[in-house]
């Protein structure tokens, strides 16, 4: 569910807090969580270790310690938290780190499909993903190149991260209404001025939600346990049959690649 505002609001906070503290313990409390190690290569691996840097690459969270890689991903409920030690531990805790200052850095996950990564000596992951739709050389050109050939719907590419690496059902609706594009469109029948609009789209609507501190729909909150504000802002995200802001008619919802896609039938063709 966070998407690459939330994912970078929590990076940015996550960057100010634990850079420079080491760990002092490693508690793991759902195995399943970590994806390519044992726990005791995790925990031994971790402890006596300082973090060095906080990276994000799409919906990737991605803590250096030095040469080692500790990855999340945070999927539907996941929750990332830097908490003062001595705070009455959560439900559905997965992983606890004790760091030096008298602090915690926990995963919260409800529904349990968050993943973490253990990479001790680095390496290339996550692998196999598309631009980074904030980055310089995610330009017109680019999405008009990604639409090229693709007889998909536009939505559909949107949302593939081999493509573009960070976008979620949020702001893929919100850009495509913006836009002024069905969702339900063919990518590669978008001429080149569609392209341009969804790709100013896509970049402003990103950075207008970073600024708000991203969306809190369902249970985001950032590395402080607050909320973020763009919820508010939300044009056609999950507001199926209420009225288009611009031109009052009711939103539709339809599915595509069995997910929801919120639209105006008016002003998005
Ligand atoms: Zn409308």
């Amino acid at each position: 569910m966070p998407e690459l505002p939330e994912v970078e609001t929590i990076r940015r906070i996550l960057e100010s807090k634990i850079i420079g503290k080491q760990v002092e313990g490693v508690e793991l409390y759902l195995r399943k969580a970590l994806r390519n190690a044992f726990p005791e290569e995790l925990s031994g691996g971790l402890r006596g270790a300082v973090f060095t840097g906080v990276k994000r690459r799409g919906k990737f969270l991605i803590l250096e310690l030095g040469d080692a890689r500790l990855i999340f991903h945070l999927r539907m409920t996941g929750q990332l938290l830097v908490v003062k030690s001595g705070t009455p531990l959560p439900k559905h805790l997965s992983l606890r780190l004790l760091l030096s200052g008298d602090e915690e850095l926990w995963l919260v996950d409800q529904r349990k499909f968050a993943t973490i990564d253990w990479l001790p000596r680095g390496g290339q992951l996550p692998r196999g993903l598309g631009v980074e739709p904030l980055a310089a050389e995610f330009t017109g050109q680019r999405l008009g190149d990604i639409c090229q050939g693709r007889r998909c719907a536009i939505k559909a590419l949107l949302l593939n991260q081999q493509h573009i690496a960070g976008l979620g059902n949020i702001y893929a609706d919100e850009s495509l209404f913006r836009a002024g594009i069905r969702p339900d469109r063919r990518a590669d029948s978008l001429t080149a001025a569609e392209i341009r609009r969804l790709h100013r789209a896509i970049r402003a609507v990103l950075r207008e939600s970073l600024t708000a501190g991203g969306t809190s729909v369902r249970n985001y909150l950032n590395a402080e346990g607050k909320q973020g504000a763009f919820q508010n802002e939300l044009r056609v995200y999950g507001r199926k049959g209420e009225p288009c802001v611009r031109c009052g008619t009711p939103l539709e919802r339809i599915k595509i690649g069995g997910r929801s896609s919120c639209f105006c039938p008016r002003c998005q063709s």
